[in-house]
């Protein structure tokens, strides 16, 4: 089946289109959580307005997952395989011909803003959901010491760490959100 690309060319109209065949053909798989993809980016982007996230941030929230509607293994492949597609990396760089690195490098940023809160808030790691406890093992565990300190030194750290805390609360099974169209004008907006 062949999923959208973003080329450079794109207008701003296309690029809008390709974000919605992407939830519509894809968005209904669940990779493991309570929610399907869809539910879980739309209560993410919902939470992140309602906590008065900027434009940028709330963007980032409802595309933080988009790797995960681009590759084609399957919804259980890490917990079937073990693999890591790593989806925050295909997520942000399918994003970033047409988003600023407002937008895409929380998104780059959200699994490591795991892997540093594990490391170093008590209770988080225990927290989380299964198939994040899973992806955390593929993605690389708790960051070391060192890692953390260098993370904690990026321009992009309290927007990774706001937009990971946004994607653990946004798992809610039937809670009612606005859908993807509320956000077609902020989008339009953040197109680069
Ligand atoms: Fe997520």
């Amino acid at each position: 089946m062949t999923r959208p690309v973003l080329k450079a060319d794109m207008s701003a109209m296309d690029v809008l289109s390709a974000l919605h065949d992407l939830f519509d053909r894809f968005g209904d798989s669940s990779y493991g959580e309570a929610v399907t993809q869809r539910a879980h980016m739309l209560q993410c982007a919902y939470i992140a307005q309602k906590d008065g996230g900027s434009d940028a941030i709330i963007i980032a929230a409802l595309l933080h997952d988009i790797g995960h509607l681009l590759h084609s293994r399957g919804e259980r492949v890490a917990e079937d395989e073990g693999v890591d597609m790593c989806h925050e990396k295909l997520g942000s760089r399918f994003l970033a011909r047409h988003f600023s690195p407002d937008v895409t490098q929380p998104i780059a940023l959200h699994v490591d803003a795991k892997r540093y809160l594990c490391a170093k808030e008590p209770g988080y790691e225990a927290g989380l959901s299964a198939a994040s406890t899973l992806s955390l093992k593929l993605q690389g565990g708790r960051m070391s010491e060192e890692e953390c300190a260098a993370f904690e030194g990026g321009v992009y750290f309290d927007d990774a760490i706001a937009l990971r805390r946004y994607d653990d609360w946004g798992k809610k099974p039937n809670l009612a959100v606005p859908d993807l169209e509320v956000y077609d004008a902020i989008i339009l907006a953040q197109l680069t």
